[in-house]
């Protein structure tokens, strides 16, 4: 537990800035203006006819392995047949993984959010495409705003990221309900119970520690899930989840709908599908539902490690069940071969000891004296018939 290695300190500050979703320059969005439990077609982009919206529902099975989308540096064939596009590069160098970044913990009327407050040159960046995102903020929806085959995960962070000519990229990290998750339990207590009040802290490197270990994501263009729903946002979404307690994700479900004048929908009907009951409906939900494809396509990216880690797994067992047979083999021969091993030793043995005897006996057997008496016969038998006669 790090809590004596936060610093913590409330502060009385406006929520202007730390809107959800959004960076700077769009924080003259007026938190107050929308909600969860409408429609936005009046803001920004947020119009079906905008397009290219978030978040989506990600079909596997309409994924196209074979297709790199024009990233840059893509590289060769994985092993299970699919187009393994570059790696997610993340800054470790700069940032160890156990290095602090400083940090406000803020809640709006739709989240809890974690602005970065570390100064330029030490923030987290993530390399996408050969360009450089710095990490802005992280926050969090309950459940999950995107889905694969049409099922939620409990929860969902988003890490949003601005390179230095504007342009925005979503790292998404599904949650799902299990073991507790130590990294948030480091300041999942922290966060206000009303807008007006920040505190400040400091986490560790998210990328080091938070991250799934298997580095295989989906991506797409899409937008911000909230008004102004700006498009030509990168998504970048990790395939497999990292756990959370479910005390962990009801703490946060509790902490965003005690704010007073919350915009979240509650008592949704028919309930979410994929999110690990019990479910307390009259606690709010923060997901915007999922938007049209239109022609988009969905991309992923094979976490080699993975891809090696499974075939390593698999050598391990077929080298267990060559060891077994062996066994079995070893066993079997000591079982079946060894006493009749000995059974012709002692035959052996036996010949060996009656073998100059029998030689003898064939020298005394030798035919020279009987063919002898054989070749003799005749010639006496002769003379005998001659004498009779
Ligand atoms: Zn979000």
């Amino acid at each position: 537990m790090q809590w004596a290695a936060l610093f913590v300190m409330s502060l009385v500050r406006p929520a202007v800035g730390i809107g959800h979703g959004s960076i700077e320059e769009h924080a003259g969005q007026s938190e107050a203006t929308w909600t969860y439990r409408e429609e936005w077609e009046m803001y920004g982009q947020c119009n079906e006819k905008a397009g290219g919206q978030s978040p989506i529902d990600i079909v596997t099975g309409n994924i196209d392995l074979s297709d790199n989308a024009g990233v840059t540096q893509s590289v060769a064939v994985g092993p299970d047949g699919a187009f393994e596009l570059e790696a997610l590069a993340m800054n470790r160098a700069v940032l160890e993984e156990s290095s602090q970044i400083k940090t406000e913990f803020v809640t709006n009327k739709h989240t809890w959010e974690v602005v970065v407050k570390q100064a330029k040159g030490e923030i987290p960046w993530i390399e996408w495409n050969n360009k450089w995102y710095n990490l802005i903020q992280f926050h969090f929806h309950s459940p999950s705003e995107n889905t694969v085959n049409g099922k939620h995960t409990d929860m969902e962070a988003h890490f949003v990221h601005k390179a230095q000519d504007g342009s925005v990229l979503v790292l998404a990290v599904f949650l799902k309900v299990g073991a507790q998750n130590s990294y948030l339990s480091n300041f999942w207590n922290l966060f206000p119970t009303n807008t007006d009040t920040a505190v400040q802290g400091q986490v560790t490197n998210p990328y080091g520690n938070f991250l799934p270990g298997d580095r295989s994501y989906y991506y797409y263009m899409g937008s911000f899930t909230t008004p102004p729903c700006t498009t030509g946002v990168t998504w970048v979404v990790m395939k497999t989840p990292v756990e959370i307690s479910i005390e962990q994700r009801d703490a946060y479900r509790a902490g965003i709908s005690v704010v007073q004048d919350n915009q979240l929908r509650t008592n949704v009907d028919p309930p979410v599908p994929g999110v690990t009951l019990p479910w307390d409906e009259t606690k709010g939900e923060n997901n915007r539902k999922a938007q049209p494809m239109e022609g988009r396509k969905v991309y992923y990216w094979q976490d080699p490690d993975q891809t090696a880690s499974r075939i390593g797994w698999w050598l391990l067992v077929l080298g267990a069940i060559l060891l077994l047979l062996l066994v079995v083999a070893a066993i079997y021969y000591m079982v079946c071969y060894k006493p009749k091993k000995k059974v012709q030793k002692i035959a052996n043995s036996e010949y060996q000891e009656t073998k100059p005897e029998q030689q003898r006996l064939v020298q005394y057997a030798q035919p020279a004296p009987y063919q002898e008496v054989v070749t003799a016969q005749p010639m006496y038998n002769p003379v005998i018939q001659s004498v009779r006669r």
